[in-house]
């Protein structure tokens, strides 16, 4: 027989039990207080969340899942989980993907509302395991992409437009070059006929033709010269994007001296200095069409330096320009305004101080230009300011 607890052991053992039942109170309350946050948060998720049994079947679903099916929770529960997309069969296959690997990633599916609306939704979603530690179910969420999938459609579309766009602009601009180059063709023949004809008229009857005869052949003559220049500049311009000539990479220094070379006797009249500055890379591309890129710039660049110019200057040299090597020819002539940028690419542009300046000019020049840089994957744009001077850069895609 046990010795009988005092009336102390008694109070003392009493107090204990007093205490251990609040601490389990306060236990309870604190797990309940635990579960209704969880419950919170899952609730409070603005993406539909589900839990799948091991068959398949929802075992728990958040608001946003009710919203999206059309359904209340104590419906969607024990109901099979595929039953909610437009392709059941692909939705099964997800979440037994779950089982299979742990885990999906972005899985995208197609949930039909009660009413027939559908969602595209991506979903994430992994195995969750019970107090042993043995698979319990599938957590799944997922994200509708409702938004970003119209805006990626309307994307798609502009962007199917535009292609259509490029295509027909494209097909109209060989259109229009094989066009140009067909009439060229056809003009230069007659062209260099009148020329013949103009220079045997001089030959065999200059001693009986009067001053003003004489003077009548020079206009034909002059006339006939500057409309071989345009047919030619025409032809060329029309092959820049339907002929590609030889690439290969080239000293880009000494394309620049040639070009200075070339021009020497027009540099030398006008007493103009050409400093060369910077190293100029190795080119890969088409040298002789490059070579007409220079000399027009260079050849642009004398012809409107200005007649009264007291220190005629032109650089020629390579800079970095927003992170690419720019080539860049610099003349402190009559400069351009800024309103005409665009305009003196454009084909048979010229500006009226050029024609009072520089006289003859077909205004081709340019175009070619910039088609050639264009045809070299590169870009080319000007600085300029009237009474001050031009530069004109470009870039070329490929530099050896
Ligand atoms: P062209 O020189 O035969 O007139 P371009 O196509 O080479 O034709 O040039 C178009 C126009 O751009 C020129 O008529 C001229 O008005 C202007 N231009 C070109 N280069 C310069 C320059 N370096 N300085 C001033 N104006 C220029």
């Amino acid at each position: 027989m046990g010795k009988k607890p005092t009336y102390e052991e008694l109070e003392q053992r009493v107090k204990e039990l007093e205490k251990e039942a609040f601490r389990r109170k306060k236990a309870e309350e604190e797990l309940k207080e635990l579960h209704r946050y969880t419950r919170e948060l899952i609730e409070a998720s603005l993406d539909p969340l589900v839990t799948i049994s091991t068959d398949g079947k929802i075992t728990d679903a958040n608001h946003a899942a009710e919203l999206v099916r059309g359904y209340p929770r104590d419906k969607l529960i024990g109901t099979d989980f595929s039953d909610y997309f437009t392709d059941p069969r692909k939705a099964r296959q997800g979440y037994l993907k779950v089982f299979r690997e742990g885990y999906i990633r972005d899985y995208p599916l197609e949930i039909r509302h009660r009413d027939g609306k559908t969602t595209p939704v991506l979903y994430n979603a992994s195995v969750y395991l019970d107090a042993k530690g043995d698979v319990a179910g599938v957590f799944a969420a997922a994200r509708d992409i409702t938004r970003r999938k119209k805006a990626e459609e309307a994307l798609l579309k502009s962007e199917k437009k535009l292609k259509a766009l490029f295509a027909e602009l494209a097909a109209k601009n060989e259109e229009l070059d094989s066009f140009v180059y067909r009439v060229s063709h056809d003009l230069k023949s007659p062209v260099v006929t009148i020329e013949g004809f103009v220079g045997a008229l001089k030959e065999d009857f200059g001693g009986v033709l009067s001053e003003d005869g004489k003077k009548y052949l020079r206009y034909i003559s002059d006339a006939a010269r500057k409309m071989e220049l345009l047919v030619n500049d025409l032809l060329d311009l029309s092959r820049i994007e339907r002929v590609t000539r030889r690439k290969r990479e080239f000293s880009f220094a000494r394309l620049v001296e040639d070009a200075v070379k070339a021009l020497q006797p027009q540099l030398k009249a006008r007493g103009i200095v050409v400093n060369i500055q910077g190293d100029l890379p190795v080119v890969y591309g088409e040298r002789m069409r490059l070579s007409r890129v220079m000399d027009n710039l260079l050849t642009n660049a004398i012809k409107y330096i200005g007649k009264e110019n007291p220190s005629p200057r032109i650089d020629v040299g390579v800079e970095e320009q927003d992170g690419q090597k720019a080539f860049f020819v610099r003349d402190n002539g009559i400069g351009i305004d800024e309103r005409d940028f665009d305009k003196i690419f454009q084909v048979f542009h010229r500006l009226p101080s050029a024609k009072q300046i520089a006289g003859e000019g077909t205004g081709v020049g340019l175009t070619i230009v910039k088609r050639i840089i264009e045809h070299h994957g590169g870009e080319i744009w000007l600085i300029s300011e009237p009474g001050k001077g031009s530069t004109f850069y470009f870039t070329i895609k490929n530099l050896g």
